[in-house]
């Protein structure tokens, strides 16, 4: 029988789309295994539904991630220990009756490759980005796209045309970052055979999938957002994964209370921090579009608010430390998502047709961006301007032009398409569900 161990890299925006991919898995017959840290595990309630889970060590068992002495110092005990612990979990499973047949590994995870390939284990790579940011680390790697020297591309193997400020960060190969850029550079060094899955579907890049085809046996899984699923399998409305609580009663309450489509939701994700100088510019945006706004601002940043705000907070605006942000996009008086575009919220924003006003910050949220204004026509990009800060105007006008600008009708119109285009992937027969089906095929295949 199939056994597939599934390795998201140990974060919560790689492990909630690969835990719910697993969970798709799982119903669809294979016997499904996700490993996540002894961390998380311990301080985490993981709901996996069907899915088993399993510990690896990063080394960090009793602080995760937060006690490292650096991001550096982080991925290096992560690969040794993650190495180490990994091998022994699959060893103790070769020696039960639930051995491994397969293993479905995060792209971001190049160790986890290397241990699968020791144990003869089949492996397919699973990309958390979009097609495109992947198919541009792919270009790079593979010396067709010189994204350092480039200012621009005309049109480029199923890319649009693109400035250099919508290219994805580690493209640069600029020397910050170093680990993270040789993940994010080798991730599919792979035969053309070799199975990859991509969280995203094919008519939302279908160009780019297209080409991606030619290298690699290209599939698109998603978009891997929980109750977007027809079945609702499991249920519930999270990922079952949450590093931080959510004020879902605070957040529900205040929604219910608003019209229809007169919400700015304003997140800028998990792991980003907004600085004094950038949080002031917002707020002000904020304020000066004289729209609701329901704000998640994390703990360790609301030291970053304008004093005023926190001793005066501004009547129509809620500030929440973490949101349940499914419900959120789900509730009919969110208008718009001021978002930084990191791939999940861009595709949970997409899946429920709520249009975005996009602030990339860095890795491959400015590609995001970049197809949320120009392919998708589905928001508004806002521009930095000096210090690569969004300025309040340029806030203000995004936010007013998506909720009511000249445009407002057609862009609420791309994205309720592409909200039904995405129900449509998942759905039985739909693409990402013939993939998925496929996937099973082979996965029992190479079971025997
Ligand atoms: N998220 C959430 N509540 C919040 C903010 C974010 O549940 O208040 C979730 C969001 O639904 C998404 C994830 O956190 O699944 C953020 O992932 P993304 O890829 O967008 O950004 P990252 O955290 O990697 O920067």
């Amino acid at each position: 029988m199939a056994h597939v161990l599934v390795l998201p890299y140990p974060m919560q925006s790689h492990i909630n789309p690969m835990l719910q991919f697993a969970k798709r898995l799982a119903v669809k017959g294979p016997r499904t295994t996700i490993v996540v840290t002894r961390f998380i595990i311990n301080t985490i309630d993981v709901d996996a539904g069907p899915v088993s889970v399993e510990p690896i060590s990063d080394g960090h068992d009793e602080g995760g991630m937060q006690s490292a002495v650096s991001l550096e110092d982080y991925f290096q005990k992560l690969d040794e220990f993650g190495s180490k612990t990994l091998e022994e979990l699959i060893l103790a499973h070769e020696k039960s009756n639930t051995p491994f047949t397969c293993m479905i590994y995060d792209s971001y995870v190049p160790w986890g490759l290397a241990v699968a390939k020791k144990f003869g284990l089949p492996v397919i790579a699973f990309s958390t980005q979009s097609c495109a940011v992947s198919a541009i680390y792919y270009y790079v790697r593979e010396g067709k796209l010189d994204v350092p020297r480039v200012q621009a591309i005309e049109s480029f193997e199923g890319l649009p045309p693109m400035e250099r400020s919508d290219f994805p960060s580690f493209a640069f190969r600029d020397g910050s970052y170093p680990t993270l850029t040789a993940y994010a550079l080798n991730q599919f060094k792979t035969e053309k055979d070799d199975w990859v899955l991509f969280n995203s579907f094919d008519e939302l890049e279908s160009e780019v999938v297209r080409c991606l085809k030619k290298y690699m046996h290209a599939r698109t899984i998603g978009p891997c957002v929980p109750l977007m699923d027809v079945d609702k399998h499991d249920g519930s409305d999270t990922y079952g994964m949450s590093t931080f609580e959510a004020e879902k009663d605070s957040c529900m309450k205040w929604l219910d209370a608003k019209p229809p489509g007169s919400v700015v939701y304003v997140s800028f994700g998990s792991f980003a921090s907004l600085g004094v100088e950038q949080m002031e510019e917002l707020a002000s945006g904020l304020k000066a579009s004289d729209e609701y706004f329901l704000w998640v601002v994390k703990g360790p940043d609301r030291k970053n608010l304008p004093r005023e705000f926190i001793e005066e907070p501004p009547e129509k605006g809620l500030l929440v430390k973490w949101s349940p942000q499914l419900a959120v996009l789900g509730h009919e008086a969110v208008g718009c998502f001021a978002t930084h575009c990191g791939w999940n919220s861009t595709l949970e924003t997409l899946s429920f047709g709520v249009p975005v006003v996009a602030m990339p910050l860095w890795t491959d949220q400015p590609t995001n961006a970049k197809y949320v204004e120009d392919m998708w026509r589905v928001g508004r990009r806002v521009r930095a301007g000096e210090k690569r800060i969004f300025l309040r105007d340029e806030v203000e006008r995004c936010i007013r032009e998506v909720m009511h600008g000249e445009k407002s009708e057609e862009i609420r119109r791309n994205s309720r398409r592409l909200r039904d285009l995405a129900k449509k992937a998942l759905r039985e027969g739909g693409s990402s569900d013939q993939s998925l089906n496929e996937l099973v095929g082979y996965l029992n295949a190479k079971a025997k």
